[in-house]
């Protein structure tokens, strides 16, 4: 792991983690003086600092070992964590490929890491030939990929995720919040070949878990370990690792919501392009249409009044709408405001 240690800032290679006191015995019966906490109740001790439980269901439905797998306070803790680990700030640099995931370009901000956008080409795939020259720069640590990519819905084409992989010796980190609504395989089949390889899920949209925050990283152990060496001790909730052990262990119930959400999708998509207004409609990996219309802030403010809330991304794409795969009343709803603003 000596090519990754090279990656790590120094002051994060020196740190001496932060022992709990929960860290130091894992048994699970016993006396517990250790911690400072209230003997009384039910949600009086410290979660387990390392989610095993949701580690070991999580392992086994997606053939990921434990020691690659990383639990996050949402996957923004881990895009944070991300930049501490390998981006000195006012040194380094990180890319993305625009237009894409809000959240880089803050966490990019909020570290203080100069963010080298490289806009997607008209398909919203990457033009990886204009990106050959800057992968050699020693400043460049971190290369964010989002596939299928939010806002515009595309799975980004396996040969460029590769070239990438292939020539940079940096981080590269994979944002797969949408995979499960894709029909592609996760990258996660490559951490083994690819020691600078993370991959990003969350169980915030195909989960429907948003509200509890968890998201999650597959890696090399090495990176894995960086990220546990770094984290606050305690930061998924006690509550938020149930909410996310019970999903995974009611696969049928995540199976039925997916089927569903994805017939709701292409019913949407067979409405909307019936709609005048409609001028476009993006090809969706995901769980939402990216649409063109003619006057985008009109229509988003017409939808607004009539009480339905949709994504303008007109400063982003021009006149485009981003839209979530509701249920069917709410797809219904959703149609019908568009009817009216005609
Ligand atoms: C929604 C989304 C996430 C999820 O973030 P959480 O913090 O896990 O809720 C991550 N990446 C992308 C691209 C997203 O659109």
């Amino acid at each position: 792991m000596k090519s990754i240690e090279n990656l790590v800032r120094e002051n994060i290679l020196n740190l001496t983690a932060y022992s709990s006191a929960r860290k130091e015995f894992s048994g699970i019966d016993g006396v517990f003086l250790d911690a400072n906490e209230n003997p009384f109740g039910d949600k009086n001790r410290y979660p387990d600092p390392y989610q095993k439980i949701l580690k070991k269901e999580l392992s086994a439905i997606k053939n990921v070992p434990i020691d690659s797998i990383f639990i996050g306070n949402g996957s923004d803790e881990v895009i944070d964590l991300a930049f501490r680990i390998f981006c000195t700030p006012g040194v380094d640099k990180a890319m993305t490929f625009s237009p894409t995931y809000g959240m880089y370009d803050v966490s990019a901000g909020i570290n203080d890491i100069e963010l080298l956008k490289i806009p997607l080409k008209n398909n919203f795939q990457m033009d990886v030939k204009s990106v050959e020259p800057f992968l050699k720069n020693k400043e460049l640590k971190l290369i964010f990929i989002c596939s299928p990519n939010n806002p515009t819905g595309n799975l980004l084409n396996e040969e460029d995720i590769l070239f990438i992989l292939d020539n940079f010796k940096g981080i590269v980190l994979i944002d797969e919040a949408y995979i499960d609504f894709s029909s592609s395989n996760s990258w996660s089949e490559k951490i083994n070949q690819y020691p600078n390889l993370i991959i990003l899920q969350t169980f915030s949209k195909a989960w429907g878990l948003a509200n509890s925050r968890v998201g999650f990283a597959f890696s090399s152990s090495y990176i894995i370990h960086l990220f546990n060496k770094i984290k606050p001790p305690y930061n998924v909730s006690g509550l938020n690792q149930n909410s996310a052990v019970s999903a995974l262990q009611n696969i049928e119930n995540f199976n039925k919501n997916l089927q569903t959400i994805l017939q709701q999708k292409e019913w949407l998509k067979k409405e909307l392009s019936q709609l005048e207004i409609i001028q476009k409609i993006y090809p969706s990996d995901a769980n939402f249409l990216l649409v063109e219309v003619e006057n985008a802030d009109f229509i988003y403010h017409e939808l607004v009044v009539r009480g339905i809330i949709v994504r303008n991304r007109n400063n982003i794409i021009r006149n485009s709408i981003r839209i979530s795969v509701g249920n069917a009343s709410e797809n219904q709803k959703l149609i019908n405001a568009l009817k009216e603003i005609i």
